[in-house]
């Protein structure tokens, strides 16, 4: 489903090009829930962000769905970036909108009709548990409500991949396992592939069938996590 095939990425500094990612091959089997933990600096971020090219690698191959992201003009990957969701740590949510709003966006983004818009926002709404928020802000929610309405935002083109930047890292435990079920529940009754970059072995434990580790941007191990295997 993802495969990324020997993937670089050089940041030039003033001191000489720093190697962020360094010839990482890593393939995500369809359906699978797949963490990348390792600690702060190690180029987890980076990966995932080559995941759906929002950083071109410098080398190498990213297939998603098939198809080679890196061989893509850029309304080739418009279109091919609406089947892979994204959300952050941050929950990048535009203020100046209402939750509707937020989650609105790339379906206008996509030219999607006004009706069938309006269905799909309350679908993925209640899907996350907020159809009763729809005409508020995002500054009127908690923080793991904004991440429910990132999250219903990434579902709305209906996409078969889900990335995930640290989702959980700005909440408390409690809504920390919330969130996460949430994730879960998506792979598990809409057959979502999810990537999830993570400091917090917590995390990977709770919810993925297999983990990379990832030190000094090379992936140092790759394992499944017992009894939660897609193939046991
Ligand atoms: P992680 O997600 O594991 O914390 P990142 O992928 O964010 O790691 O960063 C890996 C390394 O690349 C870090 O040393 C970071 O400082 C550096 N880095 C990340 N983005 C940039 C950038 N845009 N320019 C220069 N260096 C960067
Ligand atoms: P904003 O003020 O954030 O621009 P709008 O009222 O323009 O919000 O709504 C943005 C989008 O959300 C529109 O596409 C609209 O069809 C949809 N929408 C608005 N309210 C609802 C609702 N209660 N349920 C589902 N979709 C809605």
């Amino acid at each position: 489903m993802i495969s990324l095939q020997q993937v670089s990425k050089r940041y030039a500094l003033r001191e000489g090009d720093f190697e962020a990612v360094k010839s990482v091959t890593l393939d995500i089997a369809e359906r699978e829930i797949h963490g990348i933990i390792g600690e702060s600096g190690a180029g987890k971020s980076t990966l995932l962000r080559m995941m759906n090219v929002l950083e071109p690698p410098d080398e190498g191959k990213v297939m998603v769905n098939g198809a080679d992201l890196t061989q893509m003009s850029e309304i080739q990957l418009r279109e091919a970036r609406r089947s892979i969701g994204m959300i952050f740590q941050q929950f990048n949510l535009l203020h100046n909108r209402t939750v509707s709003g937020n989650v609105a966006t790339p379906l206008e983004l996509a030219g999607i009709p006004k009706k069938e818009r309006a269905l799909r926002v309350a679908e993925c709404l209640r899907f996350v548990g907020l159809l009763d928020k729809a005409d508020q802000y995002p500054a009127q929610l908690s923080g793991g409500q904004k991440q429910r309405v990132a999250i219903a935002r990434a579902l709305a083109n209906h996409p078969r991949v889900l990335l995930c930047d640290e989702p959980t890292s700005s909440l408390d435990p409690k809504t920390t396992v919330e969130i996460l079920e949430v994730l879960r529940h998506i792979n598990e009754t809409l057959g979502v592939t999810i990537a999830i970059v993570t400091h917090e072995m917590d995390v990977v434990k709770r919810i993925c069938h297999t983990v990379s580790v990832m030190e000094n941007g090379s992936i140092t191990d790759t394992f499944a996590l017992q009894g939660r295997s897609r193939d046991s």
